[in-house]
């Protein structure tokens, strides 16, 4: 399939008129045509305008028609064959089986979502019939049903170039939702987002649906990501990527006349806590599955087991020596972009030069640019409560082990941590006692947690929270991965006393739908 390199406003290829940003093969530094050129506030300007005009018409669309919609665009991905494995893999240097995998669960997810807007159960109805005799007051008539918010910006994410980016899951749960999308393309990766916006814009047009349904923008966060959050036909936002990006925009979002919703993934950490029985039963094979979890997309994953943390001793010996032994065997790795390793660079440097801090083992160097060595260092749980530095995210295969005098130092440690995406328990039956006694900071603290198991990898289904206290995410509330993402984009109204005929079918007093609904107090349907 040829690229164009244009703006895929509605259903049009615009010609941008910045200066055109061009992919870089991370792998040769070579760089990719064609050239993008930028948009402008004029071309924003376009897809609000249009995003707007699509947004009653789109949000009024069938829950059938909706699903389909969604369906359709996983099979449009689908038919794009080779071509957008054989894109990703040039722009972003990850290996064809991740990208497969990857296009598997973004198609996975536009089904799920289309699932998720058959069923209705984030329509949330509730009816309260009146009750006209009711001491001393009567009660009037009162139903509630979500709608949607409005136009949502997206900005694809340079880590999930498939799964978080153009027709991620920002974007399907937003137009699961009933939202127009406009989407800010991510630099790094602009010809598989063009393959991607081309899919979505043939999906719009089979399913007749407003052009403005969707339009994707490629040009600079300052200039096009700026000017899409403050427009005010925009009324949410979904991010994933540096906490200084995400916060510069959600200030934006803030500062507006009309603030609106701005759902950021910035920059977790990840906690995985060794409980002692655990390590001593398993420290070597614990300490070979860690570093498993850490190499896994060269360490490029928001869920990346950036810190452990264990009580020191002849068990943690054990686990550092085992996982020492495999960071030296850990092959370097080419990194999205010049950029990200850069600050993978500068990351471990930072964290290397620090008097607190010794370094236990390092992986090989690379032959190539842009090449990720792993790292694996440790400081003393004193230290680490004692520089909030410790703290900061290295993005890539990069971890900290805080050595602990006991368990009460471990549960001091968890309690000074900032927000985070995951926390993780190592942990024996012998060991449920010392669990028990983190579970409530750890509740405080991160969106899930798991025991047993290691952060990377997060299913997409309706249980799963990928979200978290700040700095993990901007709005604690909620998830950007799984079905409850809906939620973000959507808001509750009431109806009262509103005559049969103009209440919307799924409110109607004979439930056209077939919804189960919440009616005075009792599930029915
Ligand atoms: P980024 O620099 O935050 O960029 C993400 C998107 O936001 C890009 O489209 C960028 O536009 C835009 N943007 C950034 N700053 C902006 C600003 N001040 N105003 C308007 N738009 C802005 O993230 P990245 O490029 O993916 O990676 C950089 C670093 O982010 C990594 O080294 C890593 O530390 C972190 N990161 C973290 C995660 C995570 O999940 N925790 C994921 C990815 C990256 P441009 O096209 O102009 O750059």
């Amino acid at each position: 399939m040829t690229l164009e390199g244009k703006l895929l406003i509605g259903q049009q290829a615009v010609e941008g008129s910045r200066v055109a940003i061009r992919a870089i093969n991370p792998a040769t530094n070579e760089s990719l045509e064609p050239g993008y050129p930028g948009g402008t506030q004029a071309d924003v300007e376009r897809a609000c305008e249009l995003a707007w005009a699509a947004f009653d018409d789109y949000r009024h669309t069938s829950l059938e028609a909706r699903a389909a919609f969604l369906e359709a665009v996983a099979d449009e991905i689908e038919s794009i064959g080779d071509d957008l494995i054989e894109r990703a893999m040039v722009e972003t240097g990850l290996p064809q089986a991740r990208l497969l995998g990857e296009r598997g669960r973004t198609c996975g997810q536009l089904r799920l979502f289309a699932r998720t807007v058959r069923a209705g159960e984030w329509l949330d109805v509730r009816v309260d019939p009146a009750l006209p005799d009711r001491q001393p007051l009567p009660r009037a008539d009162l139903r509630q049903r979500h709608v949607a918010l409005g136009p949502v910006a997206v900005f694809g994410a340079s880590n999930f170039p498939l799964a978080f980016s153009v027709a991620g899951g920002d974007t399907a749960s937003a137009l699961a939702a009933g939202c127009p999308v406009i989407v800010k393309a991510h630099s790094a990766h602009p010809g598989t987002s063009e393959l991607v916006g081309r899919a979505l814009q043939a999906a719009v047009k089979k399913c007749g649906l407003p052009e403005g349904v969707f339009s994707l923008l490629f040009g600079s966060g300052r200039e096009v990501g700026q000017a899409l959050v403050k427009d005010s036909r925009i009324k949410a936002a979904g991010f994933t990527g540096s906490r200084s990006g995400g916060l510069a925009l959600w200030q934006i979002a803030q500062s507006r006349p009309e603030p609106i919703p701005f759902y950021a993934e910035m920059s977790s950490i990840n906690p995985v806590f060794l409980l002692p029985a655990a390590l001593n039963a398993r420290g070597q094979a614990l300490g070979e599955a860690f570093v498993g979890s850490l190499n896994m997309g060269a360490g490029q994953f928001c869920t990346n087991p950036g810190l452990v943390i264990a009580v020191k001793g002849a068990a943690l010996d054990a686990f550092m020596a085992a996982a020492a032994e495999e960071v030296e065997a850990s092959a370097a790795q080419t990194m999205l972009t010049p950029g990200i390793f850069e600050a993978y660079e500068d990351g471990v440097v930072t964290l290397a030069g620090n008097d607190r801090v010794r370094e236990v083992a390092r992986g090989r160097k690379g032959e190539g640019p842009n090449q990720c060595r792993t790292g694996l260092f440790a400081a003393s749980a004193q230290d680490f409560l004692a520089s909030e530095a410790l703290q900061a995210e290295v993005f890539g295969a990069t971890s900290l082990v805080v050595e602990c005098s006991g368990v009460a130092e471990l549960a001091k440690v968890a309690e000074c941590l900032e927000g985070q995406l995951t926390a993780t328990l190592q942990m024996d039956d012998a060991d449920l006692d010392a669990a028990r006694a983190l579970l409530p900071t750890l509740e405080r603290k991160a969106g899930r947690i798991l025991v047993n198991g290691w952060p990377t990898g997060v299913e997409v289904c309706d249980a799963m929270v990928h979200g978290g206290p700040f700095p993990a995410t901007s709005d604690t509330r909620t998830t950007s991965v799984g079905s409850a993402a809906i939620f973000r984009f959507l808001r509750p109204v009431c109806y009262q006393d509103m005559p049969d005929a103009l209440l919307p079918d799924v409110l109607k007093a004979h439930n056209p739908e077939g919804l189960e609904r919440l009616v005075d107090g009792r599930r029915e349907g």
